[in-house]
């Protein structure tokens, strides 16, 4: 397949991998920001066919992961409720709650159901005028543009019906949060390719400057990661804080004006808690008030809950890049993909899954 089947090609794999251990000369920590490349990377073993001097650490660009505790509680308590169809992605519907998740309360009857897209939800609730629909927003810039969507639509259809549970969050401020915090270790970025192509990277080289890093816009097949690792290296060698694009059959520098646009119609920027890190500033996106109709915060009342972490969990740790899943003394004992105690296993792009999948 075209621009598919030759970033798999092992034959330039090994080149770029053996360009790479040209090319370091000394120890450096590089954090591979989206959950999807984490995947890739481990489920290739790309870590361990790095020269020593290189670690990877991964970041919290997995959105099921980074969803707060409180977020999950608030959508099993709306689900439960007999007049709501509750719509989600399917990966939502095993990450535990503080006592349970999606699947439990649909086994107790509650119409919880699996849609492929947020206009999905839109037509459910045009078939079922006499029923709430609630849509979980979650998700980075990439989900934001269709999420956005709904609501403009759902709007000039007239929908009562219709509302999201908002949990957007924004990748930039994460970058700088992990670049600002006590301990950070992280000196260069693989930045995530398909966030890029939403919103371009016309906001990396403010970042890049401030904490001088190379942040580099990065696929997800094994060629592009080994290029976008290459190319990270490279600018950390030469002591260049600069941002590059090793992405550029998807990625352009400004990215999809009309998709930012219809992000900027609808949501605005608000401080937005992430699972285990706690409260980024100006990291995520809510509903305009104009919009307020459509917020399902507002329609239901959900909001006292008081969620409860598992105490074993390091997962926050793990997002910025501070710990491994393998340090998790729970790690494929009491927390395993069946038995989840944190959002990092249970997600499909959590760091502790890909372990427990390629690592045991
Ligand atoms: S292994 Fe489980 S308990 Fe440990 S950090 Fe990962 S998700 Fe949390």
């Amino acid at each position: 397949m075209k621009y598919l089947e030759e970033f798999r090609d092992a034959e330039l794999v090994h080149r770029g991998l053996a360009e790479i251990e040209r090319t370091v000369t000394r120890p450096w920590v590089i954090m591979e920001i989206c959950g999807g490349q984490t995947h890739a990377i481990v489920r290739h073993g790309l870590d361990q066919l790095l020269p020593g001097a290189i670690e990877l650490v991964h970041g919290p660009g997995c959105p099921v992961c980074v969803t707060p505790l409180e977020q999950v509680d608030k959508a099993l308590a709306i689900a439960s409720r007999p007049e709501v169809i509750f719509t989600s992605y399917g990966d939502m519907l095993r990450v535990p709650g503080s006592g349970r998740d999606l699947m439990s309360v649909r086994a107790g009857g509650g119409d919880v159901r699996v849609v492929y897209s947020p206009l999905d939800a839109v037509q459910l609730a045009r078939e079922n005028p006499e029923r709430q629909v609630v849509f979980f927003a979650i998700g980075f810039e990439t989900t934001a543009p269709a999420n956005a969507m709904s609501v403009v639509q759902a709007q000039s259809l007239g929908l009562a019906n219709f509302s999201l549970l908002v949990s957007h969050v924004r990748v930039p401020p994460a970058m700088e949060a992990i670049l600002g915090g006590e301990g950070n270790r992280v000196q260069g970025f693989l930045a995530a390719g398909h966030v890029c192509a939403v919103m371009g990277y016309w906001e990396y080289p403010a970042i890049a400057e401030r904490f001088h890093v190379p942040i580099v816009v990065t696929g997800f097949e094994p060629l592009d990661l080994v290029q976008g690792l290459l190319e990270t290296i490279r600018l950390l060698e030469v002591g260049r804080a600069e941002v590059a694009n090793a992405y550029r059959r998807v990625v352009s520098f400004e990215g999809n004006r009309p998709a930012q646009a219809v992000i900027q119609r609808v949501f605005e920027s608000c401080d937005r808690a992430w699972r285990g890190i706690g409260i980024i500033a100006d990291s995520g996106w809510r509903l305009r008030a104009e919009f307020a109709g459509f917020d399902a915060e507002q329609r239901f009342d959900v909001g006292g809950i008081q969620p409860q972490e598992s105490p074993l969990c390091i997962a926050g740790l793990i997002l910025q890049g501070k710990k491994k899943p393998t340090d998790c003394t729970a790690f494929g004992t009491l927390c395993t993909p069946e038995q989840p105690l944190g959002a990092t296993m249970v997600s499909s792009e959590g760091a502790c899954s890909a372990y427990y999948r390629y690592r045991r």
